[in-house]
């Protein structure tokens, strides 16, 4: 015991203690944290449909016919016509023949590493691939090599050296940086090597490519082998869960081996009608995309004019890298006082030493949100 209590205060004296804030109200561009009214920048909510009321419609409708809980795993009997038709839907969404429901994206990603590749495989990674990614590649068994971030000449003398099953998993966009990976590129070195690409759309998906296909529609990269697509619909599509899309003997395989498919309760099916609400909202409302991106324009010029720091990011993900996680907590303390709520990010869910505020936006925030979020940043100490 006393040896946790020792881990914890070593923890707090490096200022990477986390606690959580208790959200008082729905995710929006205002919450309520402690009674207060808060400006918020952090969320993943990039449509601003968390709390659109079609979607809550839908997601009551859906407990009104199907009850609450699904009961049982997909595999059982807790496969709902709620489900099926939001696989078929994404499935037309994507541009792909198939697509299979993940109760998370974290699980859906350790079910596709698993599936394609064994023990005698090996995994590439990306240095800033997000946590589930790296947990995906360990827990596959398969080797595990990390390139450094975009370094693709690095990832080719990786592929040239090995033999046997290969899978290179990247975020399609990174989760703390917000910019995108080279995808043509990444796929074009999968084909060569006989490897697959597993590309993570969390934060591509309903953002960013004409139809909010993700960052592969973006980048002209098709669909299909040698790239299985895994995205989300906690973020910007505002609800939970998660999907792969692909070939149909890639969904039959996850069927068969994805172990984090397989014994699992499915997700309530309320939340599949919700998911479906908010899917044919992410298709018939391309306004939210182009005020999204409006936004993120707008607060790049303001942050320049004001000397910030920003990185190589045209995505609604702005971080301000302050460097030590003190300073990135001190920044996000100096905001809160200022009514806005834009949490700290520090290692190790980002590199040592670059502590950051990752802002976000969504397209419920207006363009005099933004302005707020610029005048409080240019009074930041050291900025
Ligand atoms: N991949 C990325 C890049 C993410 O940012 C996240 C969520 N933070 C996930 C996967 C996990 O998705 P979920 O929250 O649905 O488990």
């Amino acid at each position: 015991m006393l040896e946790l209590e020792q881990k914890l205060e070593r923890r707090r004296a490096q200022n990477l203690y986390r606690r959580r804030q208790v959200l008082e109200s729905p995710q929006g561009p205002l919450v309520t944290v402690g009674g207060r009214r808060l400006l918020a920048f952090c969320s993943n909510d990039y449509l601003g449909l968390a709390a659109d009321p079609r979607v809550v419609r839908a997601f009551q409708a859906g407990a009104e016919r199907y009850g609450v809980g699904a009961g049982a795993s997909h595999l059982v009997s807790g496969h709902s016509v709620a489900h099926q038709r939001l696989e078929e839907e994404l499935a037309a969404f994507m541009g792909a023949p198939r697509a299979l429901l993940f109760s998370t994206g974290y699980m859906a990603n350790l079910a596709v590493a698993g599936a394609l590749v064994g023990r005698r495989g090996s995994v590439y990674e990306d240095k800033l691939n997000h946590a589930s990614l790296l947990d995906a590649a360990r827990l596959s068994g398969a080797a595990v090599k990390r390139y450094r971030h975009g370094d693709l000449a690095q990832l080719r003398a990786r592929l040239e050296q090995d033999s046997g099953d290969k899978l290179i998993l990247s975020d399609g966009v990174f989760s703390m940086d917000g910019d995108l990976a080279p995808l043509p590129r990444l796929a074009a070195l999968a084909r060569e090597h006989g490897a697959r690409l597993l590309v993570d759309e969390a934060h591509g998906l309903g953002v960013l490519g004409e139809r909010g296909r993700g960052s592969l529609e973006a980048l002209g990269v098709a669909p299909g082998p040698p790239v299985v697509v895994m995205g989300t619909l906690g973020k910007a599509l505002g609800v939970f869960g998660a999907f792969v899309a692909g070939e149909e003997a890639l969904v039959e395989t996850l069927i068969q081996e994805g172990r984090t498919y397989i014994y699992t309760t499915a997700l309530p099916p309320a939340v599949a009608e919700a998911a479906r609400a908010s899917l044919r909202l992410v298709r018939d409302e391309p306004w939210r995309r182009e005020k999204l991106l409006q936004l993120v324009e707008r607060f790049r010029a303001g942050a320049g004019q004001l000397g910030l720091a920003l990185g190589e990011s045209a995505t609604p993900i702005q971080p301000v890298i302050l460097g030590e996680a003190g300073r990135a907590l001190a920044a996000s303390r100096h905001l809160y006082e200022r009514g806005l709520l834009v949490t700290a990010i520090r290692p190790p869910t980002v590199p040592a030493g670059t502590a950051r505020l990752r802002i976000t936006f969504s397209a419920s925030h207006e363009p005099e949100h933004v302005d707020r979020l610029l005048a409080a940043l240019d009074g930041l100490p050291g900025k």
